[in-house]
């Protein structure tokens, strides 16, 4: 390794990995940084995701205060996208949602965004219409939504425009990477169960409907992970099921008709919508979400993953802590 500026390697190209690449090249200058991958675009689970701004309970820091702050600064950074000519480009979009519920007030709150968006409020009865009879209690609020087969191109171009490299490869071990970079961002999601042998680190299995809806323009949500999530290009994603522990990347027909059975219930005139597709999504699941610098065989590491179900929401948030974090150790000559 040269004496020259820092080589620093990002591992994975899903959102967190590219949102890490693009703060880094926004930083610094005369930096040397390599996207080591053996999957993008739509070869990762970001893809799959909807992407909507909406935390659940489940999504988790170390502490309270990290957690809301991570949430916080997501905010920001996507605003100050969609403020810009590239927000369409970059796959942004702002969304009107609701959710309803036949049985628990408290899944229409939360408690993590009800300060951050501009608009959370409850529903009138009106509204409690909206969706059928039997709705109990509903939210309505204003978010905005990250299309990720936009948003991963987007950084990619820019990225390298910027000098940025990029290769497909399977990393095996960090040690492999020693000598060769001065700092590594681990951003591989569900890849890092085997790369830091991480037990914490548990599958969610996701299924999605893709059905053509060009009406649809705002969100839905109800019962049991229902979701009707209007997207750019006319096409509706529609879930959804969390499975946990599975392993299973096959679509499944019986979730699939279980996943339409209960959007038709809450949208009915989606019955005559045309499906177009059907996708699967291994969410990689943390209690906290693993943001921390680690000395591996040598290497200097920075882990980013464990996002769950959050992951595109969340990216920016938990990837300026993490280059901050990058940076400190990069500085450091002690072990951690
Ligand atoms: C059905 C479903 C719906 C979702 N909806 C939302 C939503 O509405 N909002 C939201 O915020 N989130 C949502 N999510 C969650 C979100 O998709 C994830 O949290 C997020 O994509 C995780 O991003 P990531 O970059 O960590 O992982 P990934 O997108 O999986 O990227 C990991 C990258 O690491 C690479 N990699 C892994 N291991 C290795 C290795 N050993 N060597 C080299 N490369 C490696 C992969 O090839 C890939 O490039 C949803 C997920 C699913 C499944």
């Amino acid at each position: 390794m040269d004496n020259g500026s820092p080589k620093i390697a990002i591992l994975g190209a899903g959102v967190v990995g590219m949102t890490v690449a693009k703060i880094l090249q926004q930083d610094l200058r005369n930096v040397d940084i390599t996207i080591l991958a053996d999957g993008f675009k739509e070869d990762t689970v970001s893809a799959v995701a909807a992407g909507i701004f909406r935390p659940g309970t489940s999504f988790r820091g170390p502490t309270k205060e990290i957690t809301k702050k991570w949430i916080d600064d997501s905010w920001n950074f996507w605003q100050d996208i969609l403020k810009t000519s590239e927000a369409h480009k970059a796959g942004l979009m702002t969304l009107g949602t609701y959710i309803f519920s036949k049985e628990n007030y408290h899944v229409t709150r939360n408690h993590l965004i009800e300060d951050v968006v501009p608009i959370y409020r409850a529903v009138d009865e009106d509204e409690l219409k909206l969706c059928g009879t039997g709705w109990k209690y509903g939210s309505y609020f204003s978010t905005i939504k990250i299309g990720c087969d936009k948003y991963l191109p987007w950084v990619e171009k820019s990225f390298i425009e910027n000098g940025g490299k990029i290769t497909r490869q399977k990393i095996d071990s960090f040690a492999s990477l020693n000598s060769k970079f001065n700092l590594v961002f681990n951003c591989t999601g569900m890849g890092a169960k085997t790369l830091c042998n991480d037990y914490d680190l548990v599958p969610l299995r996701g299924q999605i409907v893709k059905a053509r809806v060009p009406s649809l323009k705002m969100a839905f949500y109800g019962d049991y992970d229902t979701y009707i999530i209007p997207g750019m290009d006319g096409v509706a994603t529609l879930g959804g099921v969390r499975q946990y522990d599975s392993y299973n990347r096959a679509v499944c027909k019986h979730d699939a008709a279980a996943i339409l059975e209960r959007c038709y219930d809450l949208l009915p005139f989606l019955k005559g919508a045309e499906i177009v597709g059907h996708k699967v999504g291994l969410r990689p699941h943390r209690v906290p979400v693993r943001v921390e610098p680690e000395i591996i065989d040598g290497v200097k590491v920075v882990h980013c993953y464990g996002h769950g179900g959050y992951g595109v929401m969340c990216a920016p948030g938990t990837a300026m802590e993490a280059v901050k974090m990058g940076y400190d150790i990069l500085k450091s000559k002690s072990k951690i």
